[in-house]
């Protein structure tokens, strides 16, 4: 039951060609796992996702119709939403307003209500111990910022959620609140990506592991049918294991 897809994805900076062909189908109530070593173009597949960078070639795929996404504003109009590595924070106003800015369509609200509004969503979604509403932008931990991040994602409701190395920044604490999240949105039916090197969080969360290498595609296995190994094989295109021995 494939919820979006990207097919044949080519993606050139320059003389740099960050993806060549790649495929990428997210399911719905399945958690997709991305993996690659580092500038693999991981992250460039992400941002042709949003609408932020042009595929040369290739096409989006929402509910199997091909979609033209021009912007971010567009891929979210959509349901799709993906957190970012390096999340935008606006340092003068507070969480509440940092997670509600775009959601709510230009309504107005006034500051207690909004506050209140981010207090109940942060509980219902288990950060509330972690962040508070009224806290400023630019006091916020590289932590409580991923956290901002992860909140205007969830309360827009998606139907598809791509996650760039979300654990990067976060404690174990939250690491733990983020997989919570991450099953309750797979239970609810949500398409979810998770991009990551983290062996150990794959093998704890992923349905499906698709791998990239050097702006390729590797291939796509299910998480049942491969181990550790099999995986850094497919990373790195060869046979690690006598270093580990
Ligand atoms: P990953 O997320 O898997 O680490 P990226 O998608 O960030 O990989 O990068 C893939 C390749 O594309 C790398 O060689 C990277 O240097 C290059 N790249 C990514 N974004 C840009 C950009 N905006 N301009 C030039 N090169 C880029
Ligand atoms: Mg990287
Ligand atoms: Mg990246």
């Amino acid at each position: 039951d494939i919820a979006f897809a990207a097919r044949g994805i080519t993606k050139s900076f320059g003389p740099v060609r960050a993806l060549r062909g790649v495929e990428l189908e997210l399911r719905r109530g399945e958690v997709t796992a991305l993996m690659g070593e580092n500038g693999a173009g991981k992250s460039t597949l992400l941002k042709i996702i949003t609408g932020d960078y042009q595929p040369e070639e290739g096409v989006l795929e929402l509910d199997g119709r091909a979609v033209t996404f021009a912007g971010p504003g567009d891929s979210r109009a959509a349901g799709v939403r993906v957190i970012a590595q390096e999340p935008e924070i606006v340092p003068h106003v507070s969480v509440a307003e940092n997670i509600f800015i775009g959601a709510l369509g230009g309504a107005r609200f006034n500051r207690s209500e909004l506050l209140d509004r981010a207090g109940e969503a942060l509980e219902r979604w288990g950060f509330a111990r972690v962040i508070r509403p009224e806290l400023i932008g630019s006091s916020l931990s590289p932590a409580q910022r991923q956290i901002v991040e992860i909140m205007r994602a969830l309360v827009s409701g998606p139907a598809v959620i791509c996650f760039d190395e979300p654990t990067s920044s976060l404690g174990d604490d939250e690491v733990a609140i983020l997989f919570t999240v991450i099953r309750r949105l797979r239970s609810e039916g949500v398409a979810i990506g998770y991009v990551s090197h983290r062996m150990a969080e794959i093998f704890q969360l992923a349905d499906r592991i698709t791998v990239l290498r050097d702006g390729g595609l590797v291939g796509t296995e299910k998480a049942t049918d491969i181990d550790d190994d099999g995986l850094v094989r497919m990373m790195v295109g060869r046979d690690l294991s006598q270093f580990f021995q």
